[in-house]
């Protein structure tokens, strides 16, 4: 299919189209949310096709989630058809581990390697600091993980970041940094980090083997460029670089560089904790001295009314360049504030809204999305919707696939593949239940590193082992005999599905499970069933795996003779899902009302939906409690408000509460300043904080909602009336003991008693009066911002 100029360029505006057709020099393209960055990153892959006959396999795309490189794949097959099939539409995770299943060999270690998640690497990790005999309390092997991280992400080898260590905990973690590198590379894994690192390693070492891949890749479109770290940074230079330039020394043919655009938004870089780096953006004219900028300032997502506050509130960011970002989608409904009494009732409040908007036919659950700072708000709205009937899904949270059972089927299945990979194959070793204890897997361990051999090698000739005894030696037998079969049916070719139940049968792991008693083990079963149903669609069309991406894409190949999916595609695809791609597409056709989705501001990136509620804008909460103190961290969070304002189309709620419930002790915390940083005339407060009509003293308890006497309609009312009438029961208990609070006067240094925290020293205020705000050290509780006019704290 061919489609028409006029096609290709269809409903875009003049810089949109500019960018679009734009040839030669590196191509940036900044502009404020919602302006078509991601429409004209997709219009140009199409263009390029189409119009500048570049090869689909000669297209390299990157996204910033796997269902946003989903979606943009179909965007393009839409335009140009089937022959984008073979383009690389991916995250530069994906991407990494395609080049390096190919060229693995340059580095040393087989193409079956096996990708460790966090959880893995955690697992590792703690191997390591048991094998280092590190004080756990000062060494976390979160912490250390951490470090490593962003040594990884800067490009830093161990030996390197153990050079550049400046304390004796530095020095440690990188000690910690070869020794978990030395097992990485001895169970055959990377981790995550090691995927983008590995890459560019590769392509700095081996020339010829960069070149090939110039070669091959002649356009890199990056979206969500404001969020790539120095390791993407660099695997971007590798493939875009001018080739002349640098190494000049070296002799070799060069290939030049590909054609690179990219798209992006400085204010809307969050990522900072996982090593982005937001001067790559701002740098990008620097770094590409011939590159051309293209602004958009057209917005086409939101109502003036959403824009005008998102960039009221960015516009106090200070060191950025000032956008002029304009909509004419009209000014809309004005911003919808809520103050709630306590968390419970906020999330009331949100159920109410949506179930007003749905009967009056304003929206459909589907168009709903709630934001939360943190992962952990998310358990009080499921709470109360799951109360009303409010169907929701959370994106996020307690993922699928990181849940104990499809962990441990995933390690069956890992093994399988690379029974090198000793976190997957101890995990599973005793699990369910054999026989094989701590001490024979000891014995094993030190047999195997004696005879240098793997611990797998270990088991298959346990016999030899000093030291185990008979029962445990059946047992290891009969174990290492299950493996083996499972083995001979993955090298026959049977399918993913076939095999994962298989695993879970003979195995015994299922049986357990049935047997048990425990309500929670039924839910395992079912969820175990789900993951051979992934298994089962992935077999039968790996298009729909858990992550669609199509799997070769040899630019010589066509659609369709692509090598069977096998086991270690199903476990790439797997590891490689991230939170987003747990968004369910709505039914084709069908008039579904769907879900409300709930997710964290960071997984709302790129996203947009009719309706925003943005809850929690509490100082504390949103901004976090870790940013007040420090203001690149408070920008930060900045930025991350402005990316939740502007995902909203249509309708925009901001809301907070004035005692919330942290680690189960309530904090009041003042409105967030980001709240304060909306232009006034644009927020219709629904309530406000000075009407509040009581407040939950909190030794009434937490969770004791306070009256809201809201008017619901149709379906809700009655649900909601039921179900809520024990928790007005008890604001009436908390209205008779509000009481008129006097302030009290602090000052720095003064000793104060809280009903919960108990004895605490003050360390700062600001504000006062009615908004004057404390800082106090309790101790071991930590220092709390706590608003004086609703904090039960006694000056001593
Ligand atoms: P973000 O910064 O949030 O990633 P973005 O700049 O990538 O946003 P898009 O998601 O590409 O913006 O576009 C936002 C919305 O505007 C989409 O619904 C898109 O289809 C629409 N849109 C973009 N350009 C135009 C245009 N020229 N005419 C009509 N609609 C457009
Ligand atoms: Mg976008």
């Amino acid at each position: 299919r061919r489609p028409s100029r006029d096609e290709l360029l269809e409903g875009l505006n003049e810089p949109q189209w500019r960018a679009v057709v734009h040839e030669g020099a590196p191509l940036l393209v900044v502009a404020g949310a919602g302006s078509g960055k991601t429409r004209v990153l997709t219009r140009r892959i199409a263009w390029l096709i189409s119009e500048r006959n570049a090869h689909p396999g000669s297209v390299l795309a990157i996204t910033f989630t796997n269902k946003a490189a989903a979606e943009m794949r179909e965007r393009v097959e839409e335009l140009v058809g089937g022959r984008a099939k073979i383009m690389w539409v991916s995250t530069f995770h994906s991407a990494c581990v395609r080049i390096l299943r190919k060229e693995s060999a340059n580095l040393g270690f087989k193409s079956n390697f096996t990708i460790y998640d966090a959880a893995d690497s955690k697992r590792l990790m703690t191997l390591v600091c048991r094998d280092l005999d590190l004080d756990v309390k000062r060494y976390q092997p979160r912490a250390i993980l951490n470090w490593i991280s962003n040594a990884k992400n800067e490009l830093q080898d161990a030996d390197e970041a153990a050079r550049d260590a400046e304390n004796d905990q530095e020095r440690t973690y990188a000690e910690a940094y070869k020794v978990y590198q030395d097992r990485l590379r001895q169970a055959n894994a990377l981790d995550f980090d090691d995927l983008l690192m590995m890459t560019v390693v590769l392509f700095r070492t081996f020339r010829e083997v960069r070149e090939n891949w110039r070669r091959r890749f002649r356009h890199v479109l990056v979206d969500e460029y404001q969020d790539t770290n120095h390791a993407q940074y660099a695997l971007i230079h590798e493939l875009c670089g001018n080739a002349m330039e640098d190494l000049p020394d070296e002799p070799g043919e060069r290939v030049p560089g590909a054609e690179l655009m990219v798209v992006g938004d400085a204010d809307q870089s969050i990522y900072a904790f996982r090593g982005a780096n937001i001067r790559n953006i701002m740098d990008f004219e620097q770094d590409f001295p011939n590159a051309e900028t293209v602004l958009l300032e057209q917005n086409y997502r939101s109502t003036q009314t959403i824009l005008t506050a998102a960039n009221s509130v960015i516009g106090n960011n200070q060191g950025r360049t000032p956008k002029r970002l304009w909509s004419d989608a009209g000014d809309g409904a004005k911003i919808v504030g809520y103050v709630g009494d306590d968390e419970r009732d906020e999330a009331r409040f949100v159920a109410e809204e949506i179930d007003k908007l749905t009967d009056e036919g304003e929206a459909r659950a589907g168009d709903v999305a709630v934001f939360y700072r943190t992962n952990a708000q998310s358990r009080v709205f499921e709470e109360v919707f799951i109360r009303v009937g409010m169907p929701y899904k959370v994106v996020g949270g307690v993922r699928f696939y990181e849940r104990k059972e499809v962990r441990d089927a995933l390690a069956y299945l890992r093994t399988l593949v690379n029974p090198a990979d000793q976190v997957s194959l101890r995990r599973i070793l005793n699990t369910p239940k054999r026989g094989i204890g701590d001490r024979a897997e000891a014995c094993v361990d030190a047999f195997a590193s004696r005879e240098r051999i793997t611990f797998w090698e270990g088991l298959q000739r346990a016999a030899e082992a000093p030291g185990i005894a008979s029962r445990s030696l059946n047992a290891i037998t009969a174990f290492v005999e299950i493996i083996e079969q499972l083995q001979q049916m993955v090298e026959a070719g049977e399918r993913v599905d076939v095999v994962l139940e298989q695993a879970l049968t003979t195995s015994g792991y299922l049986k357990e499970l049935e047997e048990s008693d425990d309500p929670q083990d039924e839910t395992r079963v079912e969820n175990l069933a789900e993951l051979v149903a992934v298994a089962r669609e992935f077999a039968d069309d790996p298009q729909l795996g858990p992550s669609a991406d199509p799997a070769d894409a040899d630019p010589d190949a066509e659609p369709g003779d692509a090598p069977a999916p096998g086991l270690i595609d199903f476990l790439e695809r797997v590891s490689l899902v991230a939170d987003s791609d747990q968004i369910p597409d709505a039914p084709e056709g069908e008039e579904a009302p769907g879900m409300v989705t709930m997710m964290t501001l960071h997984t709302a990136k790129g996203l947009e939906f009719p309706v925003v509620f943005l809850t929690g804008l509490e100082d504390g909460v949103f901004p976090h409690m870790r940013s007040l103190g420090d203001k690149p961290e408070l920008e930060e969070e900045r930025r991350l408000a402005y990316v939740g304002l502007t995902r909203a189309r249509q309708r925009l709620y901001v809301s907070r509460a004035i005692v919330r419930s942290a680690w189960g002790a309530p904090s009041h915390n003042p409105a967030s300043r980001f709240i304060d940083e909306l232009p006034v005339d644009l927020v219709d407060w629904r309530r406000t904080a000075a009407e509040q009509t009581s407040w939950v003293r909190q030794d009434l308890g937490r969770g004791s909602g306070a009256a809201y006497s809201g008017q619901l309609t149709g379906r809700g009312r009655q649900q909601m009336a039921s179900r809520f009438s024990s928790a007005t029961a008890s604001a009436d208990a908390s209205k008779k003991a509000m009481a008129a609070r006097d302030i009290p006067n602090l000052d720095p240094g003064d000793r104060v008693t809280h009903d919960t925290f108990g004895l605490g020293t003050v360390v700062s205020v600001e504000g006062v009066a009615e908004k004057a705000v404390a800082s106090i050290d309790f101790g071991a509780d930590g220092v709390k911002r706590l608003l004086l006019r609703y904090a039960p704290v006694e000056k001593l």
